[in-house]
């Protein structure tokens, strides 16, 4: 039993949430419920976890069931949206008729709403009055952003304790209101815990063969919670540790991470949230050295994703976007023999791309790469998503050769990745 702000005692002991997202506009394509993923972060860091979300329409009956089932099924329920003025804002004649509470009116807030109203030389609308309506027992929390204020209600339902807030739908209004009221109230009515984080950010692994590597070394620890998640070339395992102090949260995790890092020793890029441009970054400007690109294929992306860090003109020169094999010629000395011979997907071309773009420019290193991004192109030689890549530092050119699956976006995206990977592999 711990007790909460207002001296109410409040048991939780597998505290778990369902967020409720409000609002018709929120079930048609184009209006998309993001209230839920701002809450669902700051519960986490709470150590709350949302086992539900449901969004439903401006109906009165079916906000009706959907209440019923998420009092049911979860001790602390956040609803969001239709708390404004309008006839189809109906959370909280909902909220106070399935928990059988009365509305009260509050009278303060009446008289704000009429003197809002006056300033503004306009007649305050009947069912505005209604937003100074709350459910009988909850707290009115103050919305500085919006007129609609939220509310905190600590209760019962069907003989189970409750924690039940509602607030209003603009993004910046909920985000305010919960920040300022919610969290300090939730924080002295849970159970003290603590949270270590942890990400580690693997390239160039197929999620599956990053899974049955890491799952093998996770399994032995179920105090921690792992996460994957994957983009073309990259996955990140997300590690997450809660416990009754901070010291206890880190060492729980600690273990597993230093598993974790051994496994994938040649392949985690990060463990600090970096990306793996800035990565890359950091080690050009730590080995002094500088970088043209030469692309075809990936169209730019390759520089883009590198001038995507601020400070990045210390190392990185420049390049060109090669398509036809004149360019090719002109910008990277490309032999026209070459070209020839071996078409502009080869990986003698790439080679000659790193090299000619690296002398051209005069960088320490060069990168080439060329490739059929489909969706057309493709030959049974040369089929859509063969790769060339080359790296090449003046005395050395190493380049690898792939066949990325996938439609266009992928295949590029791919590319770049292995691309910047290669520059890690050489630079660490
Ligand atoms: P208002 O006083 O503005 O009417 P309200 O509490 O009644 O406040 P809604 O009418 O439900 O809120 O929504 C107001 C705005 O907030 C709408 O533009 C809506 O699209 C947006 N909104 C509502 N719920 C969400 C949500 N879950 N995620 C993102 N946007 C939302
Ligand atoms: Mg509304």
């Amino acid at each position: 039993m711990l007790p909460s702000h207002k001296g109410f005692r409040f048991t939780l002991i597998t505290v778990n949430a369902e967020i409720v997202a409000v609002g018709s506009e929120l079930l048609t394509p184009f209006r998309q419920d993001t209230n839920s993923l701002f809450l669902t972060a700051r519960l986490n860091e709470l150590g709350v976890e949302v086992i539900y979300k449901t969004i439903v329409g401006d109906r009165p009956d079916h906000l009706l069931e959907a209440c019923r089932q998420a009092f049911t099924r979860a001790e602390i329920i956040i609803f969001s949206g239709g708390l404004g003025p309008t006839e189809d804002d109906l959370t909280r004649e909902c909220v106070a008729e399935a928990l059988g509470l009365e509305l009260r009116r509050d009278h303060e807030m009446v008289t704000a709403l009429y003197t809002r109203a006056a300033n503004m030389r306009v007649k305050l609308a009947e069912n505005n009055i209604k937003q100074a309506d709350y459910i009988a027992g909850a707290e009115v929390l103050k919305n500085p952003r919006g007129t609609a204020p939220g509310q905190w209600l600590e209760t019962e339902y069907e003989g189970q304790k409750r924690l039940i807030m509602l607030l209003p739908g603009p993004p910046h209004e909920m985000e305010g209101v919960f920040t300022e009221h919610c969290i300090p109230r939730l924080e002295a009515a849970l159970p003290e815990v603590h949270l270590a984080t942890c990400e580690l950010k693997i390239a160039m692994v197929p999620e599956s063969a990053a899974d049955l590597r890491a799952a093998k070394h996770y399994k032995n620890f179920p105090g921690v919670e792992t996460t994957i998640l994957a983009k073309p070339g990259e996955v990140q395992l997300h590690l997450k540790a809660r416990a009754a102090s901070r010291e206890e949260a880190e060492a729980r995790l600690d273990k597993l991470a230093v598993l974790l890092e051994e496994e994938f020793a040649e392949e985690i890029f990060s463990s600090g949230g970096e990306s793996m441009e800035q990565i890359v970054g950091y080690f050009l400007q730590m080995r002094g050295a500088t970088l043209a690109v030469a692309e075809s294929c990936t169209g730019g992306l390759l520089g883009e994703r590198i001038t995507s860090v601020p400070g990045s003109s210390r190392y990185f020169l420049g390049g060109a976007l090669v398509y036809s094999d004149q360019l090719k010629m002109e910008f990277c000395g490309v032999p026209p023999l070459l070209l020839k011979s071996d078409g502009a997907v080869s990986r003698t071309v790439a080679a000659a791309l790193a090299e000619g773009i690296r002398q051209r420019c005069k960088s320490s290193l060069g990168i080439g790469i060329t490739g059929v991004a489909g969706p057309g192109g493709g030959t049974e030689e040369k089929p859509v998503g063969l790769v060339y890549i080359a790296l090449a530092d003046g005395k050395h050119t190493e380049v690898v050769e792939r066949r990325f699956p996938g439609d266009r976006e992928r295949i590029r995206w791919f590319a770049s990745q292995l691309a910047l990977e290669m520059l890690r592999r050489k630079l660490r």
